[in-house]
């Protein structure tokens, strides 16, 4: 049992490969994607289903530890790995992290030792349950409570007649009505956590979304107040004791126009918003999975110069109707700029295909080389709404 195994082949599938190499291991990927990211960097790729009983046989034969980089691998699996390998995070935290009416659940338990609530929710478990709701939670967003991603399942009701039609077309799974809460913006923090109990948490990550996915990350966090921070990351810290989470826990916070913390969600793995801590941070998130999982001591979570993170889309390979070779020689003259590309073959519009980190001895520095590089990329600055 010389591998670490990893359930999922995608980015950051790909990235834990790297820096797991670069600390002495192997890394085994089970996915059934064919050509994946993270397949393409593992010393062995098994191509199989994540729940296929052969697959997780050789996985626990070959692995001394396992891990997984996607929310959505059946809990089941880890579970069983589990009996005979040390599996982090464990399978009941993954569980948790699956199921938004479990995460709020969690969430609001803890919130009177964090400070911190889930917006206001009602649990939507058949139509039975849509006239129960009261008037406080509309405008509210209609959220599935699995699998959505990316703002995938969600649908924005302003009444309760609006909700029915909209909970009318989600096959009657299981979903929850959120409050839509004013917000000023979005912040996610980072922790990673050992066996032993030893904890540590990254600085505060500003997040902007376009179009539902994730655009840039900004480390520092130009608006969050030193307090709010220290709130933030307290609060991560109790919550990941709380669950006895073993590895790295990405934890998605609203920050409200009258400066309210508000918990949103959280990623049971490493995290689009913790990519800058690959360029910007002594250790990084993927270097802090691979030493949780071994019982390594963790690494130093400091940030050495201040970072933009840039998601690359799919969209900046298409320009009208003809695919185009983005300008990376360009970008890449920029002296902040630090390209990860994904190893994916076919850029589609939407699709996370890289991201580039802007380290620079000061923000100024870091902010003035993302707007060339968006202009040199075609990405448009300009804020939505
Ligand atoms: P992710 O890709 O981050 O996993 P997701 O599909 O799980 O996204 P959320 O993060 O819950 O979805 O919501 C997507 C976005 O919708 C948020 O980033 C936020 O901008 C907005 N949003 C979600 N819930 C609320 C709310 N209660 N009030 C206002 N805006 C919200
Ligand atoms: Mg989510
Ligand atoms: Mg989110």
């Amino acid at each position: 049992s010389s591998y670490l195994g990893m359930l999922g082949g995608g980015q950051l599938g790909r990235m834990f490969v790297h820096e797991a190499q670069a600390l002495g291991y192997k890394v085994l990927v089970l996915e059934p994607e064919a050509d994946c990211p993270a397949g393409q960097a593992a010393d062995q790729h098994i191509q199989a289903a994540y729940d296929d009983p052969a697959a997780l046989a050789k996985m626990a034969t070959l692995c001394a530890s396992i891990t997984t980089e996607f929310e959505n691998v059946p809990a089941s699996s880890l579970a069983w790995l589990a009996q005979t390998r040390f599996v982090a995070p464990s399978a009941a935290c993954v569980s948790i992290a699956q199921n938004r009416v479990e995460e709020k659940r969690f969430f609001s338990r803890c919130a009177a030792e964090t400070g911190i609530f889930p917006a206001p929710h009602a649990v939507i478990a058949s139509v039975a349950d849509l006239d129960a709701i009261g008037e406080d939670l509309f405008p509210g967003i209609l959220k599935t409570a699995r699998m959505g991603y990316d703002g995938k399942g969600q649908v924005r009701v302003k009444t309760l007649d609006e909700l029915h039609e909209a909970y009318a077309n989600m096959d009657g799974v299981l979903c929850v009505l959120e409050k839509m809460l004013p917000l000023a913006y979005e912040i996610s923090v980072l922790v990673a956590r050992g066996a032993d109990g030893e904890a540590v948490v990254y600085p505060i990550a500003e997040n902007v979304h376009r179009e539902g996915v994730l655009f840039t990350t900004t480390v520092p966090s130009p608006h969050v107040s030193p307090e709010a921070a220290s709130q933030a990351q307290q609060a991560a810290l109790k919550l990941i004791a709380d669950i006895d989470y073993v590895g790295v826990l990405c934890i998605e916070f609203f920050v409200l126009q009258d400066g309210t913390l508000t918990v949103n969600e959280m990623a049971p793995r490493p995290h689009n918003s913790g990519h800058y801590t690959m360029d910007a941070c002594m250790s990084s998130q993927f270097a802090q999975q691979v030493r949780a999982m071994t019982g390594l001591p963790l690494g130093d979570v400091r940030q050495h110069s201040p970072c933009v993170m840039l998601n690359i889309l799919g969209d900046v390979w298409f320009d009208g109707e003809t695919l185009r070779s983005p300008a990376w020689d360009q970008v890449l003259a920029l002296p902040s700029a630090h390209l990860h590309l994904y190893g994916k073959a076919e850029p589609r519009p939407g699709r996370k295909m890289g991201h580039i980190t802007f380290v620079a001895s000061s923000m100024e520095q870091a902010q003035a080389d993302l707007r060339s590089a968006c202009q040199l990329l075609g990405i448009s600055l300009r804020a939505e709404k």
